[in-house]
């Protein structure tokens, strides 16, 4: 049962055995605590292999929207292992692929109806740069390399993502020297942000090819949340200064901040968007990038080297395209709006009592995420280990604990989370 921390056993072998030959993430290996070894997943939680169950708050990272094991989307990706797991993209089609890039061509607002997938949310941050590069090559106006992109930013950690993320002030400083140089500004969120990046742009457009942005929520740089208007004026300084205009939505989209994606909260269409995360409803690894007709028009020509010059082995996985297929009939058939406004009232009332105690710095909840922002946080890993004590699997990183929950949640296991971090919380 969720919260009974009380039958421990030895772990399994497999698990001493791997131990030794695995390199977790962001982790200092000598001092991180050992990882949970995990045997099952259901809805909102995860069973461990001493028996023990615990309530998941952040859904694997984001991603699993549904809940885990959902029987749609399961029985969708065990049917194409029937079938055909995986043929590469190149030469060769398949159903499901094209059927995800026109459902998604349908989703996605205004004409951004170009899908090209990939695998991982930081190569659809590198497939948009080089699309955004080229796509001012392809229109003879080469020499635009530079991005502008915004402090507390984060966008993966592959090199290209790295460097447009906030490289100073976020986990890849040591990268500096590895990483080309963009223009990592603040946030236009007042008139006079907004008029040092208008002067910016005036002065450098020459050798930008786009803006990019996290848009609504800064997610692995701190749970930063921004107004609509930012995205509007991105929208219109991109638009004056003719560079191109990116919203990384691996994060944000499918729903998470209460609309299919932030962009449609804001009324603007980008020029290129990338998605990732919840695409799968948290099952397999899949990744789009979605460029508008205006993007994809520099590149149709009859000159080879106009073409787009990238292509992952294991583009538009089979099994990938049928779970984010079998995601999307979900989000069609149940009532995920209601789910995510019944997560926010659950998050805005269950955190609220945080907000009076001692070195709390915020309080914040946006569609289903809620933030608790402390002064700081001394020692992540006793924290860390605190909520296992209470049964929950929350992974507080920076200064913010955080709670980005199944959209399917029941009210019950919302309650214990949210009771966890405001006993942790007190307990700091
Ligand atoms: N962009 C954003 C906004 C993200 O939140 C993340 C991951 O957290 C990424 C890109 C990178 O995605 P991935 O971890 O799949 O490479």
């Amino acid at each position: 049962m969720a919260g009974d921390t009380s039958k421990k056993s030895e772990p399994p072998d497999w698990y001493a055995d791997g131990l030794k030959h695995v390199w977790l993430p962001y982790a200092q290996m000598k001092t991180v605590n050992p990882p949970l070894p995990v045997v099952h997943t259901q809805g909102s939680r995860i069973v461990l292999a001493d028996g023990r169950e615990l309530i998941d708050g952040i859904a694997s990272w984001w991603t699993a929207c549904h809940g885990y094991n959902q029987p749609h989307i399961r029985q969708a990706v065990a049917r194409q292992l029937e079938r055909m797991p995986h043929v590469m993209f190149g030469g060769l089609a398949h159903e499901q692929a094209f059927q995800l890039a026109q459902r998604l061509a349908a989703l996605l607002p205004s004409d951004l109806s170009r899908v090209f997938f990939s695998d991982s949310g930081s190569v659809a941050v590198e497939v948009a740069m080089k699309m955004a590069v080229q796509y001012w090559i392809n229109r003879g106006a080469g020499g635009r390399n530079q991005f502008i992109a915004f402090k507390g930013g984060y966008h993966g950690d592959t090199t290209g993502a790295m460097a447009v993320s906030d490289v100073e002030g976020g986990m890849h400083a040591l990268f500096a020297g590895l990483l080309p140089k963009h223009h990592i500004v603040e946030l236009p969120d007042n008139e006079q942000r907004l008029a040092a990046l208008d002067t910016l742009l005036a002065q450098r457009a020459g050798d930008i090819a786009g803006i990019i942005v996290e848009p609504l929520v800064q997610g692995a740089g701190g749970m930063c949340f921004h107004e609509t208007q930012v995205l509007q004026r991105l929208h219109a300084l991109a638009d004056r200064h003719e560079v191109l205009l990116i919203f990384d939505e691996i994060f944000t989209g499918f729903g998470r901040t209460g609309t299919m994606f932030a962009c449609e909260a804001a009324g603007v269409t980008p020029d290129i968007i990338t998605l990732s995360k919840a695409l799968t409803g948290g099952t397999l690894p899949l990744a789009a990038t979605v460029a508008t007709l205006k993007v994809f028009e520099a590149f149709w020509s009859d000159e080879p080297q106009k073409a787009l010059m990238h292509g992952p082995s294991y583009m538009a996985n089979a099994l990938g395209c049928a779970a984010a297929n079998a995601s999307l009939d979900l989000f069609e058939r149940e009532p995920w709006l209601q789910h995510v406004a019944l997560v926010s009232s659950g998050l805005l009332q269950g955190l609220e009592p945080c907000r009076s105690m001692r070195g709390v710095k915020d309080v914040r909840v946006k569609g289903a995420i809620g933030v608790v922002e402390m002064e700081s946080i001394a020692d992540l890993n006793a924290v860390r280990a605190l909520f296992i004590a209470e049964g929950v699997f929350v992974r507080p990183f920076g200064n913010v604990i955080y709670l980005t929950p199944a959209f399917t949640i029941p009210p019950d296991e919302l309650k214990m989370l949210t009771d966890a971090v405001v006993k942790v919380v007190r307990a700091l």
